[in-house]
């Protein structure tokens, strides 16, 4: 292989082997997607509790309901019985009768607001139990697909690291140096492929003098503009 075929393949394997360093720093393995149930799994917790304290009163309303009610059939059987005389304490009785017939309509207000209420969180909570069990099948996919990228990036970086130490042994330490400082110096790319009669880096027109260093296959043309090495057929 002539020299600057060499370098122009060195060049090509350190380009491909930065992009799978870029790919695999920048892999996603469901990070974000966990956050994200982490965040669903606080707001079900939240959804439990609330649904626990709306049970405990809805319990507590009826409890109370019920005392109502047996108040008030004692006192409307003890006014049905006659036993009370006195038409003062009658009338004071039926106040009270009115006062505990408002309160457990008030009661039983509060008590159909809170069904409403669980029966909306119930809603809400079974929904985020769905979303929840969704993303847990997504991440598990986003995982093995992570996997499996990594694995074949890690296995192409090998062999790539391997084709770059075999092409670097094929060059003389100096050659090797300039072709550093050159991609140090030159964003990455050392080595520019000709295209038609351009510098495929800097699109000025190569020289006569070029061509025929590029038939020799020891040559090692550089472009006059950019100073880049010059790959390709003439
Ligand atoms: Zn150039």
């Amino acid at each position: 292989m002539r020299p600057i075929e060499v370098l122009y393949r060195l060049q090509q394997t350190e380009l491909r082997l930065e992009a799978i360093r870029r790919d695999l720093a920048t892999l996603d393995s469901g990070e974000r997607l966990e956050a994200e149930m982490n965040r669903l799994s606080e707001e079900l917790a939240r959804d439990r509790q609330t649904l626990r304290q709306l049970r405990q009163e809805l319990l507590d309303q009826e409890l109370e309901l019920n005392d109502m009610e047996a108040k008030m059939r004692k006192m409307e059987d003890l006014l049905a019985s006659g036993s009370v005389r006195s038409g003062r304490e009658v009338e004071h009785m039926q106040k009270e009768l009115e006062e505990v017939r408002r309160r457990k309509d008030l009661i039983e207000t509060r008590m159909l607001e809170l069904m409403i209420r669980i029966e909306e969180t119930e809603k809400k909570l079974k929904e985020r139990e769905e979303l929840l069990e969704q993303n847990r099948e997504r991440l598990a996919e986003i995982r093995k697909q992570a996997a499996v990228l990594k694995e074949a990036l890690t296995k192409e970086q090998e062999s790539l690291l391997q084709e770059r130490e075999r092409l670097r042994s094929m060059l003389p330490e100096d050659l090797l140096n300039r072709y550093e400082r050159l991609k140090a110096r030159l964003g990455g790319v050392a080595v520019a492929k000709i295209e038609g009669n351009l510098c495929g880096a800097c699109r000025v027109a190569i020289t006569a003098e070029i061509v025929r260093a590029l038939r020799d296959p020891e040559g090692l043309p550089t472009c006059e503009n950019c100073g880049r090495f010059l790959f390709g057929e003439v």
